[in-house]
């Protein structure tokens, strides 16, 4: 074994995140004390919600501590264990943050059965954010079939598993997404009936054309103008999961709402949500998003970056739309 390399936060970033913002370092693999396991990880995924753990302000989360390993989800195999509960060839999904190497006494982590998805997916479709999008769209935004639903950043890892179980529940699904290259993949890969490229300079418009029949649920991922545009089209008694607001992360000014008042006027249930709350709705979520994956029902594509030295850019990358799909960091 050699080092264990980690990316550190070095500096809180004032607006966009830059690669300067992080530090490499190679520090020893731990050695695992009794009751502890060693884990070599494979991938780390990368997250918007890291973007708010850098800045020193209060958040639902306890902030990213400066010259600390940055927070991060990993998949990996067990090397070395000294806990009953784990054997090595384990595969566990855990919180080792941007690190190649994470040792722990195995509380922090869940093995998984890579036998019908692999490895990488428990990080996306069938992991956090697959469950994310399972939580909103159906525990909160509850669509019943016919309805349109919305969703924003609908090409990213949350927005495609939305809209697609949107489909399998049998409502319209409409994404909104940034370039042409990405509404065609909502559209042609992913089975959305419509997705409105943000970008193009027409949003009211082509949201419009989108939802003939309204707006039923949204699936809010972004915030900002794309939350006015749909506002504006909401039906009454319409139910919006505020799951996240990308747009703002690196605002240094907060995007005001034009058309608040649509929540008066059409009396729309809006409820925001972290998934790490509604513990309780994850195996079943999970057990759900592996079926339909393994039977051909649920599409997901992964933007893999090689080598923990490159998490830094793809970070960047991943809050300037640069992904499609579920943004990852293969480390071996
Ligand atoms: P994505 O894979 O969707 O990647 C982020 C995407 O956001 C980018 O690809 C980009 O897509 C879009 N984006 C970035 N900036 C803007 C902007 N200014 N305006 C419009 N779109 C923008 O990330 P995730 O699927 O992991 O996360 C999606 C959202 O869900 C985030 O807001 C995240 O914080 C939230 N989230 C919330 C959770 C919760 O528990 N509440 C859990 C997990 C995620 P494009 O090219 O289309 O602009």
């Amino acid at each position: 074994m050699t080092d264990n390399m980690q990316v550190l936060l070095a500096s809180r970033p004032v607006g966009w995140v830059t690669e300067e913002n992080f530090k490499i370092v190679n520090a020893a693999i731990a050695k695992p004390a009794e009751g502890q396991i060693l884990v070599r990880n494979h991938y780390l995924s990368l997250d918007p919600y890291m973007r708010g753990r850098m800045n020193d302000a209060k958040s639902y989360a306890a902030k990213q501590e400066i010259d600390q390993v940055m927070v991060g989800g990993t998949v990996g195999e067990v090397v070395e264990s000294k806990s009953p509960k784990f054997k090595p060839g384990d595969i566990v999904v855990g919180m080792y943050g941007w690190q190649q190497y994470g040792c722990s006494d195995g509380a922090d982590v869940r093995k998984i059965d890579v036998s019908r998805v692999p490895m990488s997916a428990h990080l996306g479709v069938v992991g956090m954010p697959g469950v994310t999008a399972w939580v909103g769209l159906l525990d909160i935004c509850q669509p019943k079939a016919g309805e349109t639903v919305v969703v924003s950043a609908a090409a990213g890892a949350v927005g495609s598993v939305v809209g697609q179980i949107a489909k399998l529940k049998g409502c319209r699904a409409v994404g909104v997404a940034g370039g042409q290259a990405k509404c065609d993949h909502v559209v042609n890969e992913l089975g959305f009936d419509a997705c409105v490229d943000y970008q193009a300079g027409r949003l009211n418009r082509d949201l419009m054309a989108a939802t003939p029949d309204g707006i039923d649920c949204y699936f809010e991922n972004v915030g900002g103008e794309i939350l006015d545009a749909v506002l504006r089209r909401t039906n009454a008694f319409s139910r919006i999961a505020v799951c996240g607001l990308i747009s703002q992360y690196n605002a240094t000014e907060p995007y005001g709402v034009k058309t608040f008042q649509a929540i008066l006027t059409n009396r729309i249930k809006v409820q925001g949500f972290i998934v790490s709350d509604r513990m309780t709705l994850w195996p079943p979520a999970m057990g759900e998003l592996a079926g339909w994956v393994a039977s051909g029902k649920l599409k997901y594509r992964e933007t893999v970056a090689q080598g923990l030295e490159n998490a830094p850019k793809a970070f960047v990358g991943l809050l300037k739309g640069q992904n499609f799909g579920k943004q990852l960091v293969k480390l071996i």
